[in-house]
């Protein structure tokens, strides 16, 4: 990757991974990661994603772009990208690790062993993430969580998050905007399932990509910046770069 600073950045794309970036068909996917590499100088990249750093190199070596910063775990990780090595950034995490404190072992305590719920095989540090069955599960549980001080984000009607409160995608974002010092006029933001609800609400310009969640579908019509794509994944996101006019040589919506 050449050696760009964000003040450098004309665009910058802030994306979901499953479902949005990694989403849509191949020919898509090879228009959007070839126009962001033949434009990196001016082009950043940021991946706003439920999923925790050590999965991100599996992905980069099947030729997806690599980011310059990732918002990861569902907001509560803020990081660099230093060679293919994910470095917290300490002064922006901060106040996440504070809100957090040792809510692990009180979360585990409530929720390890609640219907409807399985733990996710992997360490998370400020958040815990369940496998989460609606069927089973048994709502009451969430109010003794939410008095811990914490908020419950349920996603895709399969994964159910307890968070830092007011900690999330969307807030941990701009955290990372304002201390790069990049203009929101730049940016775009990309999702697909209820997590990324928090990135529309920003107010920066949007693509809600095709085969979107219901549930995302239905909260965004009151967010008029959330562009509601026809094509899928990074097809939706080729489609709002030209929506939104937010590069002057936008790449090819369809081939
Ligand atoms: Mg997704």
């Amino acid at each position: 990757m050449k050696d760009v600073t964000p003040a450098d950045w004309r665009f910058v794309l802030a994306t979901d991974l499953d479902g949005t970036f990694l989403g849509g068909t191949t020919a898509m996917r090879r228009r959007l990661y070839d126009w962001i590499e033949s434009n990196r100088d001016q082009v950043g990249l940021i991946y706003v994603t439920g999923r925790d750093p050590e999965f991100l190199p599996l992905i980069w070596d099947k030729g997806v772009p690599v980011p310059d910063y990732v918002v990861g775990d569902v907001g509560t990780t803020i990081a660099a990208v230093e060679g293919r090595r994910i470095a917290p950034i300490p002064t922006l995490e901060a106040e996440i690790a504070e809100r957090w404190g040792d809510a692990t072992s009180h979360v585990r305590a409530l929720l390890d062993s609640a219907p409807g719920l399985r733990p996710q095989d992997t360490p998370f540090r400020y958040r815990m993430s369940y496998h989460y069955d609606p069927a089973a599960f048994d709502p009451g549980v969430i109010m003794p969580v939410e008095a811990l001080g914490l908020d419950v984000l349920i996603s895709h009607e399969c994964y159910l998050d307890v968070l830092p409160r007011g900690v999330s995608k969307g807030p941990s974002l701009k955290r990372l905007m304002a201390h790069l010092g990049v203009a929101e006029e730049v940016m775009l933001v990309a999702g697909d399932t209820l997590n990324d609800l928090s990135l529309f609400q920003t107010g920066l310009a949007g693509a809600v990509v095709g085969g979107a969640e219901p549930a995302l579908l239905e909260a965004v019509t009151a967010l008029p910046r959330a562009h509601v794509c026809t094509a899928p994944g990074a097809g939706g996101i080729l489609e709002a770069i030209a929506t939104h006019r937010l590069h002057p040589e936008p790449p090819e919506a369809h081939p």
